[in-house]
């Protein structure tokens, strides 16, 4: 009876888990004023909108996973995480300016982590409750990608962790 209980409740736990899954909200078309490297300023772009179906034939199915999925790759295994090279990241569904190698730092996690994306426009956020944490999901403000999510625990000046997919990323070498 009492592993009937516990079964059932585990049962409960592990589909809300999976259904209490925060997914970005669908990102609208429209203008949007984001901050170019390249340029040093900002620049006047539209956003993108495709369907999954869209995504599917341009992601491998890892980045399709991760980016449309809100997946996780498994850690130390990305392409990035130990990468020390200087340029820029740039979402790796649209080209968006993400990250610059010098906000980048060793974090000890496996992925990829900065502590500040390129500029706060080109970013979006969204509070994520799955499995059981409250956590703030970060997202390609330009095409809506999963990036990854934010932590109150990284390095000065903005003591913040943005612990990032290397399959979200593309990385062009300065
Ligand atoms: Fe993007």
């Amino acid at each position: 009876m009492r592993l009937k209980i516990f079964l059932a409740s585990l049962a409960v736990v592990i589909l809300w888990g999976v259904f209490a899954r925060a997914r970005s909200a669908p990102i609208t078309a429209g203008p949007i004023k984001l901050y170019s490297v390249d340029q040093k300023r900002y620049i006047m772009s539209e956003k993108i909108v495709k369907s999954d179906e869209e995504w599917k034939k341009e992601l491998t199915p890892e980045q399709y996973h991760v980016m449309r999925e809100q997946g996780t790759e498994r850690a130390f295994t990305g392409e990035y995480w130990n990468n020390h090279e200087k340029g820029v990241y740039r979402c790796a569904a649209c080209g968006n300016d993400l990250f610059k190698s010098d906000t980048k730092f060793e974090s000890g996690t496996g992925w990829p982590s900065f502590y500040k994306p390129v500029a706060k426009e080109n970013v979006g956020t969204e509070s994520d409750d799955s499995y059981f944490m409250k956590r703030t999901e970060v997202h390609c403000a330009k095409c809506g990608a999963h990036l990854g999510h934010i932590f109150p625990d990284g390095p000065e000046p903005t003591g913040l962790r943005y612990c990032i997919n290397s399959a979200s990323l593309k990385f062009n070498k300065k």
